[in-house]
């Protein structure tokens, strides 16, 4: 008689391995089940395989300022629904439920390392970290304050593009945070991260004087399947990811988490 059904093989076992609960995580680089504490000690990178998880803006914050002394600008700046997009209020509402935040974009002045900065850090949380009126309005504010003041300026990016529930009103937002950064005479530092695409990345996201992209970040305009299907090639390995684009010249570096800080202030150093 059998009391217990054995199981099959090791590799079965591993299989199973799903995630517990929200004490424990699964890295999405070498499947590895994490415990979460630990993550968020380090900077939520995989200890074992160095995996940069998608992180929300208050840890950029923590990360790159020095402490206590950021101010937020434009906060209060809200959304609106000038097409009156199916669900779009329903989808502002969760958004702000979920993230504290009245857009997908922080912006304001902050230390870093005693140094003066313009900051801004999107947040993918918020509908995708998509670029609509707000983000446009609140980059291009965060430029202006950056020139009048001569200040540098740092943008953080995590976004999914431009935000298509404004439509039009969200695709004339690149051509205006271009058409700002044109006259900016201060350094403007670029930070890609997992994913910085289409919209905002053919805008303000590419157009930093140094650009630093996190390891693994998915940086691209279209999709790598749009892609493949209209060239109907296959793609290359590791495409759109940071260390390939570092390779075509297309990031200028690609830094850990953990060194973010130290890199902001050294080129700062050199360029300001
Ligand atoms: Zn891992």
């Amino acid at each position: 008689m059998q009391w217990f059904k054995r199981r099959k093989s090791i590799e079965d076992k591993s299989k199973k391995r799903e995630i517990p609960d929200g004490l424990w995580i699964k890295c999405d680089g070498c499947g590895e089940i994490l415990y979460k504490k630990q993550i968020e000690k380090n900077l939520m990178v995989c200890p074992k395989c160095n995996h940069h998880f998608r992180v929300n803006s208050p840890l950029y914050k923590t990360l790159l300022l020095d402490e206590g002394t950021f101010g937020e600008k434009d906060e209060n700046l809200l959304p609106a629904d000038p097409l009156t997009f199916k669900d779009y209020q329903e989808k502002i509402k969760k958004s702000r439920k979920k993230t504290f935040l009245n857009d997908a974009i922080v912006c304001g002045e902050g230390k870093i390392k005693g140094r003066d900065v313009e900051i801004c850090i999107m947040d993918f949380n918020f509908i995708g970290g998509t670029m609509g009126s707000v983000v446009g309005e609140k980059v291009k504010r965060a430029i202006q304050r950056a020139s009048d003041k001569g200040l540098p300026l740092i943008i953080v990016t995590a976004t999914g593009g431009a935000r298509m529930q404004e439509g039009m009103l969200s695709l004339m937002q690149m051509a205006k945070t271009a058409a700002a950064l044109n006259r900016l005479h201060t350094p403007f530092i670029s930070i890609l991260t997992y994913p910085s695409t289409a919209g905002v990345l053919a805008s303000y996201a590419s157009l930093g004087d140094v650009i630093i992209a996190e390891p693994g970040a998915h940086i691209g305009f279209a999709g790598p399947r749009v892609i493949e299907q209209t060239i109907k090639r296959e793609l290359p390995e590791g495409f759109q990811r940071s260390e390939f684009m570092l390779e075509h010249g297309f990031v200028d570096m690609v830094v850990h988490r953990k060194d973010l800080r130290d890199t902001v202030d050294i080129l700062l150093n050199h360029l300001y």
